[in-house]
């Protein structure tokens, strides 16, 4: 059977898929392995994840280890995913501060690549770790914390898969809340860039879907948290947006019946934070995905760029999505001290042409130090890539003192981080 990434566009060359039962068969695994790779839920679309030597897949290491409401933190093992950690969390009466679009994704391949959800307060999903256990080269376990590694710690948690196995991770968490989203269609393109500000603040997360093909922003998804009781009714416009009628898919064509709950109707924090449902599993997509971030202040800009060249997009596309981040201190993140402006696109499963439009994207998008998602595709060089990294240095001489000999290598970090 070929081993493929989630979205079947990226056949894997690695050998063979180790799969072990207990983190001292990790540990045995490492210690005579000259390369290995860990691979995480697969739902990366590039070649991050990939080995010409051998994978070793945590799918079975996925507990939850502890919770210490005290700390307010959980600690989970390395191949738990956020739907089976959100579900539990709510089971405890506990919350993550935000989710990716879909939750099946693994909590230490997300954080290894900086993903994030939207919200203008909140900061990707990797600034919620507090502690990691690593085994690193060696095959011994290192453990490194906010409190206890300051100093390395940022530079430990967006890792790119470069340190180590990420065997188990410890998350800040909070008190379950609850929210409700609310849809508003056909939001005026110039009202977007005149209010972007004000619409960024008006709800906890929020989403603009755009397929690049109108003079407006196709739906705005704004998910609110609402204290206990609360239930005000959603207003009817939205800066010249009107309010949905039913839940829509961010694709309005396909059906909403995979899409978390709208119109309004309170819930628990993890049925709407995502866009997509825990119980519906997509074991692959036809499709692709690209995201560049730039600094908030650039987002008109950025926006109005993409803007110009929508005819070269727009064919290509299954759908856009624009969100906020939070600044956070983490060196390989993309929204490293700066508050940023991701734009997403889910293309149609089209390689060829759509790694021909990249490069017209990021040449809009270069002069505002445009910095690529580092888990979708991208063409932008490893020269360029490396100047947007001020922390670069520093994250080298990290992996420098924890695996030498880059027994935790691959192409992709050979040319995006060794390199030059
Ligand atoms: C449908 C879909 C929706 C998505 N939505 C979002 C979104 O909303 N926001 C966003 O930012 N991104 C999103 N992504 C991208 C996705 O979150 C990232 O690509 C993420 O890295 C995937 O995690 P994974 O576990 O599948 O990692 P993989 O793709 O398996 O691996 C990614 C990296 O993590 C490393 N890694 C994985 N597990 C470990 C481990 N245990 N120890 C050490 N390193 C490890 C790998 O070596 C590799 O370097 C989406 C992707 C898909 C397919």
């Amino acid at each position: 059977m070929p081993h493929t990434n989630w979205a079947g566009n990226y056949h894997y060359q690695a050998q063979h898929v180790h799969q072990p039962q207990s983190v001292t068969e990790v540990q045995e695994l490492v210690r005579k392995s000259e390369n290995l790779k860990a691979v995480g839920s697969r739902h990366s679309f590039n070649h991050i994840a990939d080995t010409t030597a051998d994978h070793v897949s945590l799918a079975s290491l996925n507990k939850v280890v502890s919770l210490d409401p005290q700390q307010m933190t959980v600690t989970i093992e390395g191949g738990v995913n956020y739907g089976q950690l959100a579900n539990y969390l709510h089971g405890q009466g506990f919350a993550l501060h935000n989710m990716a679009s879909l939750p099946h994704i693994s909590v230490a391949g997300a954080c290894a690549t900086a993903t994030h959800g939207s919200g203008e307060k909140s900061g990707n999903l990797a600034t919620a770790v507090r502690a990691l256990e690593i085994i690193t080269a060696s095959g011994n376990i290192v453990t490194f914390s906010r409190d206890e590694t300051p100093d390395m710690f940022p530079g430990v948690v967006v890792n790119l898969g470069a340190l180590g196995v990420v065997v188990k991770l410890t998350l800040a968490i909070e008190p379950a809340y609850q929210m409700r989203q609310v849809v508003y269609q056909n939001l005026p393109f110039a009202q977007m860039l005149e209010h972007f500000d004000k619409i960024q603040a008006s709800a906890y997360s929020v989403s603009l879907f755009t397929d690049w093909q109108r003079e407006s922003i196709n739906q705005v998804w704004l998910k609110q948290r609402v204290a206990d009781g609360q239930n005000n009714q959603p207003v009817s416009e939205f800066y010249g947006a009107v309010l949905a009628v039913q839940n829509l898919h961010p694709i309005e064509a396909l059906s909403a019946i995979n899409c978390t709950e709208q119109m309004g109707i309170v819930g628990a924090w993890h049925e709407r934070l995502p866009h997509f449902k825990m119980n519906f599993t997509p074991s692959s997509g036809d499709e692709l995905q690209s995201e560049y971030f730039v600094p908030r202040p650039q987002a008109q800009s950025a926006l109005q760029a993409i803007q110009s060249i929508q005819d070269k997009i727009a064919p290509l596309l299954l759908i856009s999505e624009i969100r906020t981040i939070a600044a956070d201190d983490l060196w390989m993140s993309p929204c490293y001290q700066q508050d940023c402006v991701a734009i997403h696109f889910t293309w149609k499963p089209m390689t060829a042409e759509v790694m021909e439009v990249l490069p017209v994207i990021e040449q809009q998008l270069e002069p505002m130090m445009v910095r690529p998602h580092w888990g979708k595709l991208f063409t932008l060089s490893a020269s360029y890539l490396q100047e947007r990294y001020a922390r670069l240095g520093d994250f080298r001489q990290l992996v420098t003192t924890h695996d030498p000999q880059h027994k935790f290598g691959n192409a992709f970090l050979e040319e995006y981080i060794y390199a030059g």
